[in-house]
């Protein structure tokens, strides 16, 4: 391929430039407590929206699973979109979209490999919810740091001292608050910054469109106005003192203490105090250690590696894109890179990057940014691709199927395409394709969640006109195993051993009873758990 680019341009110094200019991180929060409003007001506070509220609403994606379906159709911005990119003070945000169900754990986890660090949003009055739990227990097992938002202290609440300690015994991450609220939820009269001592009020909107001025005075001159809640908030800020919760970077970036901040996405309150945080306090995108545990620097040439693949997200023409984040080098769009995997070339030429349901080309990319390679059904998710020094970052990890259907196509005209479908929603990672050998031509499916059924059946049918039936299997516990132990499970019967498509063998359980005497009466049979093995 002809090369109209000179990579001379990019010298490690404006590497390193421009990958501390970045923060790459996700927004993870309980469906309700204010993702999607916050994330508006963040691109609000860049200046890449002039308006909140642009943003196609999402009304209904929490409601009935097949809203779902309505939704992803839609393509509205928080499902498609992967990332979006924004200039704020001098530096480039890119926000990486986690999708909202607890279904597509998997998914999220990959998006989170993919982030330097994490933005947790908290309800007031709701504190940390189960799905909060699990998206941080994935940040957690990443080791991301996270930033605290307790959102939506204009409305009534729960007491926030109780938040905190709420937070750091159900999840053992001290918050470390930076601004603390004065007056109660429902009564939000302005927030206290914990470092300079001032006392931070902020202008409404109209339903918090635009940006409102902000004012700071001394905790002092406030006094004189507010009186008993000023003192509230100062006797509390000491008790915070007390204790020690101050910032702390060196436990933030061990992700052990959050920095947290108190605010309304909906008025906007507290929204430029995060996102200066998230500016100042969070990581740029830093060395990544690959499969063998050796240090990939940023400045090091080219490499990166797939977290996310969808097909056909233009209906009007079928493409498959391929989500990349830059760990090193530059990315030129033009490069013909390697698949660490295959050793084969990729060819660059069509790397996109996308806002909403805009696409445009790109052309240049750092580490921490995010490319979507078009065309790109020869790329697998967890695949790295490099420029001049070969690298293999770690596989990501594929999560237990905990639901096991037999496939077949309902229509033998439409074999092939059922085919093609099943292949490509294999790679984009919706579901996992097993074989039974007692069944050679059904395949049997494993998934993390029911959702996984419903998504995988209907772009079967919509995308490749191939019409399926499940039949479902009553197995749940899955186990890695080897072909000794699969020949002995074999004569046990009740048990099922299957081949993954990428070689692995599983064997798959009814219950955990029969999982467990089985284990106790052959210790030596090779059975491990696979990552959120129940
Ligand atoms: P998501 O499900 O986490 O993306 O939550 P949304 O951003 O869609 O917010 C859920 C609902 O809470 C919407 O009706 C928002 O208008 C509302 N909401 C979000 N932030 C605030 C806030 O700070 N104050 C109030 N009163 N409502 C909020």
């Amino acid at each position: 391929m002809d090369q109209d680019y000179n990579l001379a341009e990019y010298s490690p110094r404006l590497i390193a430039e421009q990958t501390n200019r970045r923060r790459t991180f996700a927004i993870i929060s309980h469906p309700d407590a204010g993702k999607t409003t916050l994330t508006e007001k963040f691109l609000l506070f860049s200046g890449a929206v002039i308006e909140a509220g642009s943003i196609k609403a999402r009304q209904g994606r929490r409601a009935a699973r097949s809203d779902w379906m309505a939704i992803e159709q839609q393509r509205g911005i928080s499902i498609s979109s992967t990332v979006m990119q924004f200039e704020y003070r001098s530096h480039t945000f890119n926000l990486l979209d986690t999708p909202g169900h607890r279904d597509f754990s998997e998914d999220t986890y990959r998006v989170l490999s993919a982030c330097d660090s994490a933005v947790m949003v908290l309800d007031v009055a709701k504190g940390i919810e189960p799905q909060t739990l699990k998206l941080f227990e994935v940040c957690r097992s990443q080791n991301l740091p996270i930033v605290t938002f307790l959102n939506k202290y204009d409305r009534p609440g729960r007491d926030p001292l109780e938040l905190i300690d709420e937070i750091e015994e159900m999840i053992g991450l001290q918050p470390t608050p930076i601004t603390w609220p004065v007056g109660p939820p429902g009564n939000f009269l302005g927030v206290i910054d914990r470092h300079d001592k001032t006392f931070i009020t902020y202008e409404r909107t109209a339903r918090g469109a635009h940006i409102g001025a902000e004012q700071k005075t001394t905790i002092e001159d406030a006094r004189d106005r507010i009186g008993t809640h000023i003192e509230k908030a100062v006797e509390e800020c000491s008790l915070l003192e007390e204790v020690g919760a101050n910032f702390d970077r060196e436990s933030f970036l061990q992700g052990k203490s959050s920095p947290l901040f108190v605010g309304s996405a909906l008025t906007n309150f507290g929204v430029k105090h995060l996102l200066d945080a998230v500016a100042t306090l969070s990581p740029p995108p830093g060395e990544r250690l690959d499969d063998e545990g050796n240090v990939r620097s940023v400045t090091a040439p080219f490499s990166g590696f797939v977290f996310k693949m969808q097909a056909n997200m233009n209906p009007s023409h079928r493409d498959h894109v391929a989500f990349v984040r830059v760990c090193s080098g530059a990315f030129i769009r033009g490069m013909t890179v390697v698949n660490a995997e295959t050793k084969r070339p990729f060819a660059t030429k069509y790397a996109t990057t996308m806002f909403g349901n805009e696409r445009s080309t790109l052309e240049v990319a750092f580490p921490g940014d995010i490319v979507g390679l078009v065309n790109a059904s020869e790329l697998r998710i967890g695949d790295t691709l490099y420029l001049d020094e070969p690298v293999k970052y770690p596989e990501l990890i594929t999560f237990a199927p905990e639901l096991f259907a037999y496939i077949r196509s309902t229509d033998t005209a439409k074999s092939k395409q059922f085919k093609k479908g099943l292949e490509q929603l294999e790679r984009e990672g919706v579901i996992q394709v097993l074989f039974d050998p007692k069944q050679p031509n059904t395949p049997l499916l494993g998934a993390v969640g029911e959702m996984q059924f419903d998504v995988l059946t209907y772009r079967l049918e919509s995308e490749f006109q191939a019409k399926v039936e499940l039949r479902r299997t009553s197995y749940r516990f899955v186990r890695l195993t080897d072909e000794p132990t699969s020949a002995a499970l074999d004569k046990l019967g009740g048990v099922l051993v299957a081949h993954r498509s990428d070689g692995e063998l599983l064997a798959l359980f009814e219950n955990e009873f029969r999982l467990k005497r089985i284990q106790s009466d052959h210790p030596d049979w090779n059975l491990e758990p696979l990552v959120g093995s129940g």
